[in-house]
Parts: structure tokens; C-alpha cells; sequence
């Protein structure tokens, strides 16, 4: 195209914008002869200025589930929230937003699959659901943001409130509750890890950059510049600070296996790199969610930096307690749960608990797959020969008695296959791959009353229909909360603002359920025939 007609081109383009598109602009003399002339377009006029009366009430319908958030909301003893606002009546200063609209705002845009405080402003401006929640007001995203991750025990007071409200509507039993684990992914990047010796040079490095900036002569920079670049020092020395902490606390659980190949994020130091469902790997938080069977109604939600669900048993438990005075009567969680340990502390407790069948070692499955031991090749296939002290692999090879080890108060006996046997072994890959220098090794130990009756209790057909259940209950939340809600990663960082995040994201879930259950069926159609 030449410089003329590009002039042109352009000309024409921006005084389409301004006019709208030209009569007939695109048609042929052919179609005009064959029509009898141009044919004729509405105009869009962008010049013109005027009035529109909204009608505020009228912005959404009234079945609209906004009005059904607010209504709900409106429910609640907010005073977790009130206590800590300076604004009163007849004086002077700014006025807080009402916590019933914050929560609303919240809620509403986790349901649309809004995270971002931002978004809700600027939906504030345009979108009638929200301009009918604020009165056409638009809060700010400082303010949402603040009020999102600030708060903590009274958003937890509210989801136990909330969960009383559904409690007394029928809608929870705790007959039957199940437990799952989902991987949510960090507000981190996966290049953002370092070691400890990398962060202490990055804090040095800040350290002198902070010193700079007070050096920096007055005139060169405006006082708000200056004060951009202390604030952004400031944070990343905050986060480096913490990146280093993060170091301490690993070295004191005992997760630092070697110190030159442990990383922490600089960016949100309290992730943790986990497998995820597609099998990579990506720093995220685990998130522990307790849905009650009856209505999937989610009765506890926790989030932890363990990347196995071994250990959150019974702290699911613990939370479903606590949330409503009560304890379940059966709790069904997947073979990531199933442990010696758990099977004993269930039945202390009198929770019936339900799982895949575990292994003579008290394991569920998954201690296995994270080995890549297939399932032909789990220590039950095994056969123990009591004349000979010894055990006969599914290949028909001896593993030999080799030791007794004495561990919680149990006795376990270990035995061992010859390691030039398992190397020629063509099963040796499904059966052992991470061995290099040692044969296949298996313990024997003596069996616990609870595991024996868990084993027994698994056999039964009542008790796998009952486990047949577990995916479609317990996955129903997750997938609510990472498909439709968009939580697929954290929009804020840390383990307690992770948290809080979770937390938003289930409350604003068991909202919809009673939406679902209760105020489409009776308040909406109440309503709508009054
Ligand atoms: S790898 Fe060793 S223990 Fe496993 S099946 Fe082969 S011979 Fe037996």
C-alpha cells in the first residue's frame, strides 16, 4: 500500500469510528442497480450527550442470585466486622463501607469467577449486578483487597455461621462427611526459588539499593518517587526476610535433605512445590476440604504446605468439630488418607472411617504410586511362609528375613529379595524401579485389631458402595471452586492470606447451595408470587 493511500486508509478508519460505517460502502454498482440505490444503516452517533433514568431496583431480576447473596449476607451477625471501624455517626471523616455489602461484592464475583480486586471496580462501573449491590457506588480495589486478606477470625466466625444457617435449614447431617485434598497453585513462579545462599546475596544487594536511594540527591527525584522506590525496597526486603525464616522453619521439620538443593520462592516463600493432577509440578498450597454427604454442603476447609494428605486426617476432622460441635459419624477420604495411624485414631473417636483397603504395611496406595509400584506388585502380593521365616515374590523369588526394627510401639520385621535376583528380574521395573544397589524389601508386621477389622470392613459390598460415592461428593466442591470460580491459583500470597482465599471461595460455594436448595425453590418463587 502506498504512504497515500495508507493516509487514506486511516483517515477513513478514524472517521468510520467517529460517523460510523459509510451507506453502501462495501457494495457493488451491480447490487445497487439490482437493490435501486445505497443501501440505508442506522446511525451511530458517539457525539451526541443525554440523560438515562436507571432505575436502581430494577438493574437485576428478581430471581437474580445477587439479590439472593445480599439477602443471605443480611442474615448474619456482622459485628466480627464493625468492632475496628473509626468512622461514627456526627463526625468527621470518611465513612467505611457497610461489611454486608463487602461481603456481598466478594461472594457475588467469586461465584462469577472474579478473584481480583481490581475487576471489581471496575465491574462496579458497568455491570448492573454489581451497580445494584453498591446503589451504583464503586469501591475501590484498595478497599476490597484490604478487606479480602484483613479480618481473619471474623471470616472464620462467618463460615461457622453460615454453616449453623444450613445446619438449621437441613441441609447438613454429618452422617456421612468426605474428606479430599486439591493442589491450588501459589501466586508464585516457578523461577522465583533460590537457595538460601543466592537470598542472603539478594538481601545485600537490597540493603545497598535502600542506601542509594537515601543518598539520592532531593532535586533529582520528586518526594513521591522516592517514597515508590523505599516502599518497593522495603517489600522485597520483607520478602527476602521471609524467604530466609522459610529456611529455619524447613530446617526444623526436618525437610532440608540437602542443603545446597533446597529452595524457597522469593516471591511467596511459604509455597511449596507439589505434583499436580497432570502430573508436573508447580508451587501451590494443598487445600483440605470436608463435604458433607447429605447436600455437599463443605463443613471445614483448611489449607497446609504438605504435598500428601497422610497427616490432614484428622485435623479435617478436628475442624469439622470445632465448625459445628459435632463430630461425624463416618468420614471417606481416598488412599492418600489410609494409614495405620488414621484407622487407629478413627476408631478412638468413634468416626467410622471408610477408604480403599490398605496394605499389610498400613499404607494406601499412594505411598506406592509416588514409588512407581504398580499395584501386581504391592507388598499384599507377597506370600509369607511361616516354616521359613520368609517371604516368595509374585516372580517366585525368596526375600529373606533380615532384621526386626521397633517403631510406635509395633514390631516390624523386614525382608529383603538378593539383589542379583531383582536386577535380572524383567518385572523389576514395576516391582522396585528406585532400586539400584539393594533388592526388593518388604515389612511384615503384626497386625493392629482397628486394621485387621478396616481390611474386613472393605471387603464388604455395603462398605465399597459407600467408597464409591467418595469422588462424586468430594470432587463436586473442588471442581466448583477451581472450574467455576476460577481458583485455579491464589490471587494473593502466604499461607494465612491463602487461607482466608479458600475460605471465601467454599463460604461463597455453601452460599450457593442454599440458593440451589433453598431460595430457588422458596424465597425466589415466594417472591415471585406475592
Ligand atoms: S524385582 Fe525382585 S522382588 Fe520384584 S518381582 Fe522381580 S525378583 Fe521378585
Amino acid at each position: 500500500m502506498g504512504s497515500e493511500q495508507a493516509v487514506l486508509a486511516g483517515w477513513t478508519s478514524a472517521q468510520e469510528q467517529r460517523d460510523g460505517p459509510r451507506d453502501g460502502a462495501a457494495f457493488s454498482e451491480k447490487e445497487e442497480g439490482e437493490r435501486g440505490g445505497k443501501p440505508r444503516f442506522e446511525p451511530i452517533d458517539r457525539e451526541q450527550l443525554f440523560w438515562r433514568m436507571v432505575d436502581v431496583e430494577r438493574l437485576v431480576a428478581e430471581d437474580h442470585p445477587a439479590r439472593a447473596i445480599w439477602e443471605f449476607v443480611g442474615e448474619l451477625d456482622l459485628s466480627g466486622y464493625t468492632g475496628e471501624i473509626r468512622a461514627v455517626e456526627g463526625k468527621a471523616g470518611r465513612p467505611a463501607w457497610h461489611p454486608q455489602l463487602m461481603i456481598s461484592l466478594w461472594a457475588y464475583a467469586y461465584s462469577q469467577g472474579v478473584g481480583s480486586a481490581r475487576a471489581i471496580e471496575q465491574l462496579c462501573q458497568c455491570d448492573p449486578a454489581y451497580q445494584w449491590l453498591t446503589g451504583t457506588a464503586v469501591v475501590n480495589a484498595h478497599s476490597l483487597s484490604d478487606f479480602r486478606v484483613e479480618h481473619d477470625e471474623a471470616l472464620k466466625g462467618l463460615f461457622v455461621q453460615i454453616l449453623a444457617l444450613l445446619s438449621a435449614d437441613g441441609l447438613i447431617t454429618l452422617e456421612r462427611v468426605m474428606q479430599d485434598g486439591t493442589k491450588i497453585r501459589a501466586s508464585a513462579a516457578s523461577d522465583s526459588f533460590r537457595s538460601q545462599e543466592r537470598i542472603e546475596q539478594a538481601i545485600k544487594q537490597a540493603r545497598e539499593q535502600v542506601e542509594a536511594v537515601d543518598q539520592m540527591p532531593q532535586e533529582e527525584s520528586s518526594r513521591r518517587v522516592v517514597k515508590a522506590r523505599e516502599r518497593a525496597q522495603r517489600e522485597r526486603q520483607e520478602r527476602l526476610g521471609s524467604a530466609l525464616k522459610e529456611f529455619e522453619k524447613l530446617k526444623t521439620e526436618g525437610s532440608v535433605k540437602e542443603k545446597k538443593k533446597t529452595r524457597v520462592s522469593t516471591t511467596d516463600p511459604e509455597a511449596r512445590v507439589m505434583k499436580q493432577p497432570d502430573g508436573g509440578f508447580a508451587p501451590s498450597y494443598n487445600v483440605q476440604v470436608n463435604t458433607d454427604a447429605a447436600n455437599a454442603v463443605i463443613v471445614a476447609v483448611g489449607v497446609v504446605q504438605a504435598g500428601n494428605d497422610f497427616e490432614q486426617l484428622r485435623p479435617g476432622v478436628d475442624k469439622v468439630e470445632q465448625n459445628l460441635g459435632e463430630t461425624p459419624a463416618q468420614v471417606v477420604a481416598d488412599g492418600g488418607y489410609v494409614s495405620r495411624d488414621n484407622i487407629v485414631e478413627m476408631k478412638s473417636r468413634g468416626v467410622e472411617f471408610i477408604g480403599p483397603p490398605c496394605d499389610e504395611q498400613g499404607k494406601g496406595k499412594s505411598s506406592y504410586e509416588g514409588r512407581g509400584v504398580s499395584p501386581e506388585y504391592y507388598s499384599s502380593r507377597f506370600v509369607y511362609d511361616a516354616a521359613t521365616n520368609s517371604f516368595h515374590c509374585p516372580n517366585g523369588k525368596t526375600l529373606h528375613y533380615e532384621g526386626k526394627e521397633e517403631r510406635n510401639s509395633q514390631v516390624s520385621y523386614k525382608y529383603r529379595a538378593a539383589m542379583a535376583d531383582c536386577q535380572a528380574c524383567p518385572a523389576k521395573g514395576q516391582c522396585c524401579p528406585g532400586n539400584q544397589v539393594t533388592g526388593r524389601a518388604i515389612q511384615r508386621t503384626e497386625e493392629l485389631p482397628e486394621v485387621a477389622e478396616f481390611r474386613q470392613k472393605m471387603q464388604t459390598e455395603q462398605a465399597r458402595e459407600i467408597y464409591r460415592q467418595r469422588a462424586q461428593v468430594a470432587e463436586t466442591p473442588n471442581l466448583w471452586i477451581k472450574a467455576k470460580f476460577g481458583l485455579r491459583q491464589f490471587n494473593v500470597r502466604g499461607l494465612r492470606k491463602a487461607g482466608m482465599e479458600a475460605l471465601w471461595a467454599c463460604l461463597t460455594y455453601n452460599i450457593c447451595v442454599w440458593i440451589r436448595l433453598r431460595w430457588r425453590t422458596e424465597g425466589a418463587v415466594a417472591t415471585a408470587t406475592a
